[in-house]
């Protein structure tokens, strides 16, 4: 499945094997960067780091940090701060495609619409029985 892409890093192309998403050599950099980062997050005193604080101290792209945790590279289970962007609002997650408040949203919307349902089949039922009722 090779194909040429160019690097979304530097914009030389290169073969794209569905592994990196980047060139050759910029992969090599961002993997030093990672080294960097998860030495520096190791740290008791850095756990906490804020996806900001990391970026900043180690000029690099927010996005760079996100992929690393949605690989799994970077635990929000170890580091409570990591995440990557909600698919639905933009507000940092930590599992899945969604963030808890999106999550929590739609699981209501979802409740509601079952409720809604089940409260027409019991409608249905009711009249039902209204309209047995009446007949006998
Ligand atoms: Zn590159
Ligand atoms: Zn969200």
């Amino acid at each position: 499945m090779a194909e040429i892409r160019d690097c979304p890093s530097c914009g030389q192309f290169f073969n794209y094997n569905g592994l990196r998403e980047v060139c050759a050599t910029c992969f090599q950099e961002e993997e030093k960067i990672y080294e960097e980062v998860y030495r520096y997050l190791r740290r008791r005193e850095n756990r906490a780091a804020t996806i900001e604080q990391i970026t900043t101290k180690f000029d690099i792209e927010a996005d760079l940090l996100y992929r690393w945790v949605r690989r799994g590279r970077l635990q929000p289970a170890m580091f409570p701060n990591l995440g990557y962007p909600c698919d639905r609002c933009g507000a940092i997650a930590q599992d899945g495609k969604l963030c808890t408040k999106c999550k929590d949203e739609i699981e209501n919307e979802l409740a509601q619409i079952e409720a809604a349902e089940d409260l027409r089949e019991a409608l249905k039922t009711q009249e039902h029985v209204t309209y047995h009722g009446r007949k006998l």
